[in-house]
């Protein structure tokens, strides 16, 4: 940028150029249906589709799109998410939009719960600023899109001749995560290994609630190959996770136990690294803060995320430079997507080069 594009850019004062603010802003909700590509089973649900919130924030001639998926197990649904966003757009509107970081911290202040609806303002007001600077998002942050990782691909809880069906449609992906967590454990995992000798990684969702199983699990698994457990024991059991990890030879990362920022230092002896959802977190700014506390603990790091089309997996693979591991593939499993935005190319994610979260609406 040179410096009349800069001054055009920012303003003469260094502040953003903005648009009339006030009546010019708006803000808008919308349910969402996912469609699912195969009824999707974890130890939590079995479903057919997914309900998401859509945001949509227009100002100065751009829209910035935002999507939170609500999390069941947290008591959010999408008509709970959309009404927390609809609660918060007076102030959204009368603000400087490119004041994301202001604005979000007053949302966290009123907003109680609702991490879906405040990840979904989040992720629009931060497409919206990149646009208006003409960035990628992951810019914004200072990183390289080289550094994104590797993306598992999830293969959900089904019939041992399911499991190898979606073992082989998943032949573009390097590695993949196993849901188990139910008794059919073992079944599910030799029906994968009956077809790949990929590297797996298992997501047990809380399942286990003996430590001793936990261990035997765990080390079962190991020897099948797999690089790490994620959850394996219910949220709460801490002390009994810390317990198994002292006795097991794979890391072990939170998801379920670990929400928002506060969670990760007690999680610091019990888990190896944390799974960070931007649903969870409360959007991308939340996430980073997050990604980086579980880096100053010495902790892996994990960007995960909910069943949702490439609004909210592309916001999430912004921050992926950052991460170990990335799960980031909620956009793939769902058949009405109505955008392209990060993609996959042999198991690694591509950011899109475009502004914002860098989104194509598909034709
Ligand atoms: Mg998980």
């Amino acid at each position: 940028m040179n410096r009349r594009d800069w001054m055009r850019t920012f303003g003469a004062s260094g502040a953003a150029a903005l648009p009339a603010l006030g009546s010019a802003a708006t803000l808008e909700t919308q349910i969402v249906r996912w469609k699912l590509r195969h009824t999707w089973t974890t130890v939590m649900s079995s479903s057919e589709f997914r309900d998401n919130l859509y945001v949509n924030f227009r100002a100065g001639g751009l829209t910035g799109v935002g999507e939170g998926a609500p999390i069941v197990r947290y008591k959010e649904n999408a008509t709970s998410a959309q009404a927390a966003v609809e609660s918060a757009r007076q102030l959204v509107t009368t603000a400087d939009p490119a004041q994301y970081a202001k604005i979000m911290s007053r949302v966290f202040e009123r907003l109680p719960g609702e991490w879906a609806g405040k990840a979904a303002i989040d992720i629009a007001l931060m497409d919206w600023t990149g646009q208006k600077l003409g960035v990628p998002i992951y810019r914004l942050f200072g990183l390289d899109p080289a550094d994104a990782p590797v993306t598992t691909f999830s293969i959900g809880i089904d019939s041992p001749e399911v499991t190898r069906q979606k073992v082989k449609e998943a032949a573009p992906y390097p590695v993949l995560k196993i849901k188990v967590g139910l008794s059919s454990d073992e079944a599910t995992v030799e029906a994968v290994r009956s077809v790949t000798a990929k590297p797996l990684r298992v997501d047990a969702n809380e399942g286990w609630t003996d430590k001793e199983v936990a261990v035997r699990k765990i080390e079962w698994l190991a020897k099948r190959g797999v690089e790490f457990v994620e959850q394996p024991m219910p949220a709460r059991m801490i002390e009994e996770t810390a317990w198994v990890r002292r006795r097991v030879s794979i890391p072990l990362i939170a998801d379920e136990a670990c929400r928002h920022a506060a969670d990760i230092p007690k999680l610091a002896g019990a888990f190896d690294g944390v799974n960070i959802k931007l649903d969870k977190a409360g959007g991308i700014l939340e996430g980073y803060r997050m990604i980086q506390i579980a880096k100053a603990l010495g902790m892996k790091t994990m960007l995960g995320c909910m069943i949702s089309s490439s609004v909210s997996v592309t916001a999430a693979a912004h921050l992926s430079p950052l991460v170990d591991y990335a799960d980031l593939d909620g956009n793939l499993l769902i058949a009405n997507d109505p955008y392209q935005g990060v993609e996959v190319r042999n198991g690694k994610l591509v950011l899109p080069p475009g502004a914002g979260l860098g989104l194509r609406k598909k034709t």
